[in-house]
């Protein structure tokens, strides 16, 4: 067999830099860990097991006594270096990646509740984080409280009640509903709670809920992480005390995992996130304005709308509004239909977060499996349609607009 006969030699220590590093330079700095190969880019670790020097090695490695990967469903020399460069963005003390946001989002809160507990949330959300929270857990005995996102005295009766955890999605999807990371926080660390933000339509990039007193924070790496529209992934970040006291051992022993290869897709991704996001959430704003001069349009849900009733909580937690538009049109679903297929250059799709532009109607889609009663709760009525806006030029998307209406 081969003895690592082209040169492989472990670098040299370097010394990390005395000041402390931009986002930017985190984005492409963070997490990387250069074999003795010294690749200049991150290496893909395609492999789901180790090997041992000896078989006292190995022991040892199982017992945590020295650091050597063990399994795949454990941890990854790829996956690492993707979670280290997500935690240096987000100012996490740990990032842990999963196969989905799904299952990012699942995870963090299925890891601290058991039977008899109580989770408030907020009640705009993404339809899959609807039937877990109130279909999924009320199976298991959990007892979840939804409050409006702008509510303020009813999250301060929901949070006057000892509470396990709060879970809000700021900003919500479709409908750009806002949640006042701070005050909730504030008000669920009274109570005992432990705050799980899941920050899918801000991005680490416009929005740290972690500096706002949440606790955990969740991903749907799916959306701008990749932002490219080629993996499927999640991700949970926060303080160190939650991965050890309850994380740590749900996802080693229940394995949502993240794909090597999904993790390196990732790693590259992080690299751009800060320009496309701030790009994006750019041209939206202009989408956002343009849209709600046109009289086809009921009404425009953007963060970065001074008509938007989220609007002074958005301009205090985020610093732009997004790369997502919710808008309400005048017609019905035929004519909201007719505007979709005189499309030319955004897609009908139900991804977001993506560099091409893509518009979907959640009613029928996305969130179809809410039913009408939950969808009219939320505000999402056929004549609804959620924009999510990419990468091309703003003008190219404003005329795409204009010549559909
Ligand atoms: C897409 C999405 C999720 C789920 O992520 P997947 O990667 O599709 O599993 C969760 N929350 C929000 C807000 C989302 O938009």
């Amino acid at each position: 067999m081969s003895k690592r006969p082209w040169g492989y030699q472990p670098l040299p220590e370097r010394p990390d830099p005395s000041w402390e590093l931009h986002q930017e330079t985190q984005s492409v700095r963070a997490g990387l860990a250069r074999s003795g190969f010294g690749e200049t880019s991150e290496a893909l670790y395609l492999n789901s097991g180790f090997t041992y020097g000896s078989a006292e090695q190995a022991v040892a490695s199982f017992a945590d006594e020295v650091d050597h990967y063990v399994y795949g469903r454990f941890a990854n020399p790829t996956i690492s270096m993707f979670e280290e460069r997500l935690a240096a963005i987000e100012g996490a003390e740990f990032c842990v990646g999963t196969g989905s946001g799904m299952s990012a989002m699942f995870a963090s809160i299925a890891c601290m509740v058991k039977s008899g507990d109580r989770v408030v949330a907020s009640a705009s959300m993404f339809s899959s984080c609807y039937v877990i929270l109130m279909e999924i857990l009320p199976k298991w005995g959990v007892n979840v409280e939804l409050v409006e996102s702008n509510d303020q005295k009813g999250w301060a009766k929901a949070l006057s009640k000892p509470t396990k955890v709060v879970f809000i999605e700021t900003p919500s999807n479709p409908m750009l509903d806002i949640v006042d990371i701070k005050m909730v926080s504030d008000l669920a660390h009274n109570v005992g709670a432990t705050v799980v933000v899941d920050n899918v339509m801000a991005s680490p990039v416009l929005q740290k809920p972690l500096e706002l007193g949440a606790d955990v924070v969740m991903y749907s790496a799916t959306k701008h992480i990749d932002g490219q529209g080629r993996v499927l992934a999640g991700a949970i970040l926060g303080k160190k005390s939650y991965l050890e006291e309850h994380l740590s051992q749900f996802i080693r022993h229940t394995g949502p995992s993240l794909s090597p290869f999904n993790a390196w897709v990732l790693v590259k991704s992080l690299e751009t996130i800060g320009m496309r996001v701030e790009r994006m959430s750019q041209s939206a704003q202009k989408i956002a304005e343009f849209l709600e001069s046109r009289p086809e349009i009921k009404s425009v849900r953007y963060p970065g709308l001074k008509s938007h009733p989220g609007f002074a909580i958005a301009q205090k937690q985020m610093s732009g509004g997004g790369s997502t538009i919710g808008i309400e049109f005048n017609g019905d679903q035929s004519a909201v239909f007719k505007f979709m297929n005189a499309l030319r250059v955004i897609d009908i799709s139900n991804n977001l977060g993506d560099s091409k532009s893509l518009i979907t109607h959640p009613a029928s889609s996305t969130h179809r499996r809410l039913g009408p009663e939950v969808l009219g709760e939320m505000g999402i009525t056929e004549s609804v349609l959620r924009l999510s806006v990419g990468l091309e030029h703003s003008s190219d998307l404003l005329k795409d607009l204009e010549q559909a209406f």
